[in-house]
This record gives structure tokens, sequence and C-alpha cells, in this order.
């Protein structure tokens, strides 16, 4: 059995040298009396939340590496790893519609997605016509809020790293506009450019001093859905933000959430996006990073932009 492990928990950026690739001669067996299941793993997502779950101390309420019958194609948390035993099945879902590509269910039909349909409907409390600002917005939760909000009527502006990455979210995923933070030295005049009439919802995805400058252009009673801050993930110190009082200014709710508190509404995110995928509403860019091997650069490529849209790992020898 192939799998890629991590060597010990660590500071600052990971490299490929805190990953080695390994081959196990251990015979995997479901214990008898369990309900466990092996899987045979035929993609691997390569999410920033890896990073996360590579320090000793991990946040409250996430535990490091979460996870029907002989057969049957399901999706959840495994190891990188060929084949993985899984004991706590709660966590894998039943694959019901396999005539999308399987690999959807790393990304657009898996975690990504629920995370962007749950942090832009559930937290964002969107209405058409609105003002919406997406940061790491080519990535694989960002390029989906971008065109949900779309879907709904929303103006939509996005932000990426990359001459390439803006085309594509112009060109593929139906932004309004969208622009290359690392050309922008001041980012406050970048989203006055764009925004004129200020922010009505801000989905976070990178923190530091995108999400200062955002504050700055909030309109009152803007909401700001917290997904993530990767730009603080590999600082030993997080960066200070300096224009929290604008909460108060403007009335602003911002609000932290994970996905894990929204798959109950799973069965009604298939219901919307599988029409959506089947009519070509949605788009969905896949960067497949092919074999075991190069997932520990696929994980460090995350925190540098290398990925173009969803980074995922392919397995492909079966
Ligand atoms: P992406 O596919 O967007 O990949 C990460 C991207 O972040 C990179 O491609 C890069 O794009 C950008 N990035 C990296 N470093 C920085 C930096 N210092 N400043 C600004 N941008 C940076 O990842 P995901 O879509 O999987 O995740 C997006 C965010 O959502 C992450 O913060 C992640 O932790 C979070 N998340 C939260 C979940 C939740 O339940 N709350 C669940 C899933 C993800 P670029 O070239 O544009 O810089």
């Amino acid at each position: 059995n192939k799998q890629v492990i991590f060597k010990d928990y660590f500071t600052g950026f990971p490299k490929e040298s805190d990953m080695y690739l390994t081959t196990s001669t251990i015979k995997l067996k479901v214990p008898e009396g369990s309900n466990g299941v092996l899987l045979k793993n035929l993609y691997l997502s390569c999410d920033p939340v890896m990073r996360i779950l590579m320090q000793r101390v991990v946040p409250k309420g996430f535990s490091n590496y979460t996870p029907g019958s002989a057969g049957d194609l399901v999706w959840g948390s495994a190891r990188w790893e060929e084949y993985s035993l899984i004991t706590a099945t709660e966590g894998l879902r039943k694959i019901t519609h396999s005539d999308v590509p399987l690999s959807y269910y790393t990304g657009l039909l898996g975690m990504p997605g629920m995370t962007a349909y749950a942090g832009f409907h559930e937290v964002c409390s969107p209405k058409k016509g609105e003002y919406v600002f997406v940061s790491a917005a080519s990535g694989a939760v960002g390029q989906l809020v971008g065109q949900f909000a779309k879907l709904l009527g929303c103006y939509v502006v996005g932000s990426a790293g990359s001459k390439e990455k803006v085309d594509l979210l112009k060109n593929k995923f139906g932004f309004d506009d969208a622009f290359n933070y690392k050309e922008e030295h001041d980012l406050d005049a970048a989203l006055k450019r764009y925004f004129p009439e200020g922010i009505d919802i801000y989905f976070e995805n990178v923190g530091g001093e995108t999400l200062d400058a955002v504050l700055l252009n909030m309109r009152v009673h803007g909401r700001i859905a917290v997904c993530g801050m990767i730009s603080q993930y590999n600082l030993d110190q997080p960066e200070g933000v300096k224009n929290l009082m604008c909460l108060i200014y403007k009335r602003i709710h911002m609000t932290g959430f994970t996905v894990r508190d929204y798959y109950h509404l799973y069965p009604k995110f298939l219901d919307t996006v599988l029409p959506y995928i089947k009519e070509g509403k949605i788009a969905y860019v896949e960067d497949i990073a092919e074999g075991l091997e190069s997932g520990p650069a696929a994980l460090v490529g995350l925190f540098s932009g290398r990925n173009i849209g969803y980074y995922y790992h392919l397995y492909p020898k079966f």
C-alpha cells in the first residue's frame, strides 16, 4: 500500500521534505465484527486545511483526518494512500450519481463545493443585485462562490494571483471583473475602483491585508463569510487586522464557519448543483497532480498559488 506520510509537526511553510513516500506491506483487513470498510482510493484531494492538521496543536473542533457494502463508490476523508482502512464510516457518503466525473467528488461535489454552497447561501444571506467580492477566487471554493453569486444575479469581482487566473475568472467562470492582487500595490484603491459603491458581501479565503482593505470598502450592513485565511496558515504569529472598527461603524456581520456544520444540506446541494452541471451552468477547473509521489509538491504549491483551479491528486494505477 503506497502512502504519503508527513514526518513530524512543523512550523512555517510546508516543504516537500516534510513528507515522504513509503510502501507498506501490512495486509489491511477490516476487523471482524466491526462495520469498517476497506477503500480503494481513486482520487485524492489536496486542500489547504491539510496544513492546519499538520501542526501539533490543532484548533478545537478539528481532529487529525476523519473519513455500504463491497464495491460501493463513496467519498469522504481518507489518508493519501492507495487503500484506506476506515473504521469510522459515518464520514463516508455513498456516491449515487456517477454520471459526472468521479473526481468531482473531491471538489465540485465534495467538501470544497459544499463549502462554497453553504458559505455563500447560508452564511452570506445574499440577495439579487448585491456586490460580491471573492478572494482566492480561482481556487476550489472561490470559483464556485463566484458562480453561485452570478446565478443569483449578483455583481461579482474576484482576486487571484496571476494573469492566467484572472482570465479564467472573467472568461470561464463569468465573473463581472477580476484583478491580480499581486500587481496592486494599494488594495484599498483597487477595491474602490472595482466597487465604487462598496461591497455587500465578502467571501474571505485569504485574510491579512486583503481583509483590512475589504473592511474599508464594505457597505453598511454588509456580510463577511470567513471561510479561510490562507495567508496566515504558515505564520508563527498571525498578522493583526487594523480596520476591525469598521464592523461597528458599518454594522457588518462577520461570521466564521466550517463546512462540517452544513453537511445536513448535502442532499439539497446535490439537487441544486447536479442540474447546473448537466445544463452547463457551472464550469469547474481541476488541476491534476498525477501519482501519490506528486502529492507533497502539490500541497506545497497551494501556498504559492501554483494550482490553477482545484488541485486534486490522482492515483492512476487502477
Ligand atoms: P485554493 O484552491 O483556493 O488554493 C489556495 C489558493 O490560495 C492558492 O492557489 C493561491 O491562489 C491562494 N493563496 C495562497 N497563499 C496566499 C496568500 N498568502 N495570499 C493570498 N492568496 C494566497 O484552496 P481552496 O479553495 O481549497 O480553499 C480556499 C480557502 O478556503 C482556504 O483558506 C481554505 O483553508 C478554506 N477552506 C475552508 C473551509 C471551511 O470549512 N471553512 C473548507 C475548505 C476550504 P492565488 O494564485 O490566487 O494567490
